[in-house]
């Protein structure tokens, strides 16, 4: 049972960002409820575990034949409660969910086949072994806002393929999305308590860790991550965090201009700047430093920003006043600091309370927040290197690892120039797109987080290892069991020497001392 007592009952109300519109009033799944629905979830979940990965699969098919059917009204919900262009909702959430599965559909029954652990060992030639990959239980998944469907979707149906039930908790800005992934689970016949939803805030998150979960799978922001993993830590159970970025896109002399300044712009502003991987820093080659910040200026002046249910609309609100305030805070700073605010620099309030205009910042330093805490706004800061090895050393001045870019037309070069930065991807001439490979996984280093989604690594996330071995002589007892004594000690030299030495003739002498090993008298 839950220990603390509630005295009220807290509410969520979730609105559309871009006008205001409440959409949805929950009450917070209450520590008692959440405590409730992760016994059910323990309760279902060795049934389903047992109905086999095959049957599982069919759930899978049916789900994305539904999200398929539904992806206009899914994409719409997204839009409205997140706030983010319909476009992006249809690219960025609902296709990337159709992908995992289709990775997943194809990919779960043989990871899940048991895998042979050929072995090296001459002394234990006797045994097969092999890894099994079990369901750890029950996973608690707990979801940010800014990708409210294809993060936690991707996660539960990586969670649930491998036979793990799932308890989500949504953030507490987007519960309807969570809700409608929800829907569409159970109208694929999931069971009612293999997938539950709790609505609620940041105490029904820390409700749904300390409960009876066996791993907690949370996306979100660092400060929460760390509570998170603490409170994780003191139950000893495993967590994946997947936290803030603050990525550079490095942009050497040889680059495309027209090219390299489109990613920046579409990195930087795309969702509003609100994404795990946005281009937060970006560094450029002094030769070309000029005419690159003008065409990114030129560019972010052209785009249309308003309510992302326009599909004219490319840059939607962001989604609350506190992110905003954030924004303002960095960009003020770095203007006091000295740097220029090219285009935006401010709120657009003649289009609603949450817009801010898309703001390209030149000559940002290391000194500015702009350039070292996660903006998460559309904002993008520039500045000028004079070396690769300088580009490759402002990289890695971050506390974040999660992404990073580098850009130039030798792709060589620029593969080289990736391995020698701390981040859990390095795209080569691209931003962003990583998350759409379902093959990829996806995670970072240093604050960043710990673990990973997606891909093949994504899925061992969601699984225990176990070594299984089988003896093939049951009928023998080892030979290194009791039973010691001198003669032992000098076969084992003996058999020790035959394994290791390099020598063909101490070998074949080793071998004979430890023939006798076989034959050993006063064995208990
Ligand atoms: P947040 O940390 O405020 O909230 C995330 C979730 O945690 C919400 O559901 C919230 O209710 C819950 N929560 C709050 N306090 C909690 C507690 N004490 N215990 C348990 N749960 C608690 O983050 P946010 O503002 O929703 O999301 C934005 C952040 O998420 C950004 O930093 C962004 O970079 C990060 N993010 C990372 C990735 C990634 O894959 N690395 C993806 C998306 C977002």
């Amino acid at each position: 049972m839950a220990t603390n007592v509630e005295v009220f009952t807290r509410k969520i109300v979730s609105e559309n960002p871009a006008t205001g519109e409440q959409l949805y009033e929950f009450d917070c799944a209450s520590d008692d409820e959440v405590w409730t629905a992760v016994e059910r979830a323990k309760l279902a979940q060795p049934g389903w575990n047992a109905i086999g990965v095959e049957k599982r699969v069919t759930y899978l098919k049916k789900f994305q034949s539904l999200l398929l059917d539904r992806k206009k009204d899914i994409s719409e919900a997204i839009t409205r409660e997140a706030g983010k262009p319909y476009a992006e909702a249809l690219l960025t959430e609902v296709l990337v969910v159709l992908d995992t599965t289709r990775f997943l559909i194809d990919t779960a029954y043989g990871f899940l086949r048991d895998q042979p652990v050929p072995h090296g060992n001459l002394a234990m030639k006797a045994k097969r072994g092999w890894i099994v990959r079990e369901p750890h239980g029950v996973i608690g998944i707990i979801a940010p806002w800014n990708y409210p469907f294809s993060t936690p979707a991707a996660e539960t149906l990586s969670a649930l393929v491998t036979g793990n039930t799932v308890v989500l908790k949504p953030s507490e800005f987007t519960p309807g999305i969570g809700l409608e992934l929800e829907r569409l689970l159970r109208e694929a016949g999931i069971p009612r308590d293999a997938f539950q939803v709790v609505v609620g805030d940041g105490r029904t998150g820390a409700a749904l860790v300390e409960s009876a979960v066996d791993k907690i799978v949370f996306t979100g922001s660092v400060a929460t991550g760390k509570k998170v993993a603490q409170s994780a830590g003191a139950r000893l159970i495993p967590v994946v965090l997947e936290l803030g970025g603050k990525d550079p896109m490095l942009v050497l002399e040889d680059v495309d201009l027209d090219v390299a300044s489109s990613a920046a712009v579409w990195g930087a502003f795309m969702n509003a700047g609100q994404t795990c991987l946005s281009v937060e820093r970006c560094y450029v080659h002094r030769s070309i430093y000029p005419k690159f910040v003008e065409a990114c200026v030129e560019k972010a002046r052209k785009l249309h920003v308003g309510n992302g249910m326009d599909p004219e609309i490319e840059v939607g609100p962001m989604i609350h006043e506190r992110q905003l305030r954030v924004v303002e805070e960095h960009v003020e700073d770095a203007r006091a600091q000295g740097a220029r605010v090219l285009v935006g620099g401010a709120r657009l309030p003649e289009k609603g309370r949450n817009f801010y205009a898309p703001t390209v910042i030149a000559d940002v330093t290391h000194d500015m927040k702009l350039m070292r805490e996660e903006t998460f706004g559309p904002v993008l800061p520039i500045a000028a290197f004079e070396t690769e090895d300088e580009a490759v050393q402002l990289a890695n001045d971050s506390e974040f690892g999660l992404a990073a870019s580098v850009w130039t037309r030798n792709r060589k070069r620029g593969e080289e120039i990736a391995r020698r930065i701390n981040a859990g991807t390095v795209m080569v001439n691209d931003v962003l797109s990583c998350f759409g490979i379902s093959e990829a996984p996806h995670g970072g280093s240093k604050a960043s987080g710990i673990g990973r989604t997606h891909g093949r690594l994504g899925m061992e996330e969601m699984v225990r290892i176990k070594y299984m071995d089988s003896d093939l002589m049951p009928g023998m007892k080892k030979v290194w069991w009791y039973g010691y004594g001198e003669a032992f000690a000098r076969q084992m030299e003996g058999f020790v020497d035959l394994l290791f030495t390099r020598s063909l003739m101490t070998k074949l002498r080793s071998g004979l001392k430890a023939a006798g090993v076989v034959k050993r008298k006063g064995q208990l």
